[in-house]
């Protein structure tokens, strides 16, 4: 327990976002330099998550504004996300969603579980239901179960995507039973894929949150093939983050090593404009360069999109070909809607001198 000092202090720390980690994912850590870990600088609270600047909000990507229901936030015409829980394994310094995320209210009551069947059952537009959180990986095998038990009764032809970051922090968690559940196997060994021939059924995909290739541990490799061995693909989106990943050797080595466990890369997300993560922002301009040289060093497979959430609720967009421009104080980026979104020049506003 005093593998990384000070932790039990942070603990009891005024922060109003809570400190917790798995002893797995603490072992990650180098108890040598835990100022200067890049597993450590996860979960150890600092000083500076209490200062906030200007630009930065409680809800950077306005999740209120599209929730259609409770626990149900409905951006995008063809997928919604459900707020799964509020609990996670490990409370990610960097995490956009702290708004919500590490609270105690668990998962959705059975009326509101209801109430999000009836919205997808009301919507046919809708192709893809992501449960996220928090963690949904953090509730039981059963409760999960229910839940897309649910999903799948109401809309057999809804493609799910598990967001977790389980099979980073405690990859143990993941079990043969576990690995079944997702994809829906029923207890005589069927396959969703094998039940009913008359409607589309539908593929169930995880996606999981590496941001150092220290993660990429044998334990992660081992769950990974157990989801891929039931029929569920894994993804990756990890966050460019400062002091953990914004180097380019590291970055290489973490999608190298995602890409030899079957893991597909798919988003390397600048940081979303949460209050108090500030001292975890790369300037864009950097982010750009780094995936100028990703491409030079890996496998077309083994690069990741470089994305950005829009700040305001614009959605996702793939930084290299939505830059529209460069402002004195902003990035100018053009959204799904056309319209024009902007993300603050950090690297500009800096006043300390640093980077
Ligand atoms: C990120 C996100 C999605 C998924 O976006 P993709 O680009 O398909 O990965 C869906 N809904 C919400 C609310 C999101 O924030
Ligand atoms: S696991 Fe995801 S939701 Fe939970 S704290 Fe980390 S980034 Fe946030």
């Amino acid at each position: 327990m005093t593998l990384v000092p000070g932790l039990s202090d942070v603990q009891n720390s005024s922060s109003s976002f809570p400190c917790k980690t798995t002893s797995f994912y603490r072992a990650l850590a180098q108890a040598e330099d835990p100022l200067h870990d890049p597993i450590a600088a996860q979960f150890l609270p600092r000083d500076e998550e209490h200062s906030r600047e200007a630009h930065e909000s409680t809800d950077p990507l306005d999740d209120q504004r599209f929730l259609v229901t409770e626990r149900l936030i409905h951006r995008y015409p063809d997928r919604v996300l459900l707020l799964t829980t509020d609990r996670c394994a490990v409370y990610c310094r960097h995490c956009f969603r702290r708004h919500f995320t590490g609270g105690r209210q668990g998962p959705p009551t059975a009326t509101e579980l209801d109430k999000v069947l009836a919205y997808i059952s009301e919507h046919p537009e809708v192709h893809e239901i992501l449960l996220s959180g928090g963690d949904p990986l953090t509730l039981s095998d059963s409760d999960l179960g229910v839940i897309l038990q649910g999903i799948r009764r109401t809309r057999p032809d809804m493609i799910v995507r598990i967001c977790s970051r389980i099979p980073v922090v405690n990859p143990l968690r993941i079990t043969e039973t576990t690995a079944r559940v997702l994809a829906g196997i029923e207890p005589d060994g069927r396959h969703p894929t094998e039940t009913d021939q008359s409607v589309p059924q539908s593929a169930t995909w995880l996606v999981t949150h590496a941001n150092h290739p220290r993660e990429v541990t044998p334990s992660f490799v081992a769950a990974v093939r157990l989801l891929m061995r039931a029929g569920v693909p894994v993804l990756n989106q990890a966050v460019l983050l400062r002091g953990v990943n914004d180097d380019i050797d590291t970055l290489e080595a973490l999608f190298r090593a995602l890409y030899r466990a079957g893991v597909n890369p798919y988003y390397l997300l600048q940081t979303d404009l949460a209050a108090g993560t500030s001292h975890f922002r790369v300037p864009i301009s950097q982010g750009i360069a780094h995936m100028q040289e990703l491409r030079k060093r890996l496998s077309g497979p083994a690069v990741p999109v470089y994305a950005l959430d829009l700040p305001g609720g614009g959605g996702k967009v793939p930084i290299e070909s939505s830059l529209l421009r460069l402002e004195a104080a902003a990035y100018i980026f053009q959204g799904p809607d056309g319209h024009e979104y902007s993300y603050p020049r950090t690297e500009v506003a800096r006043t300390d001198g640093a980077r």
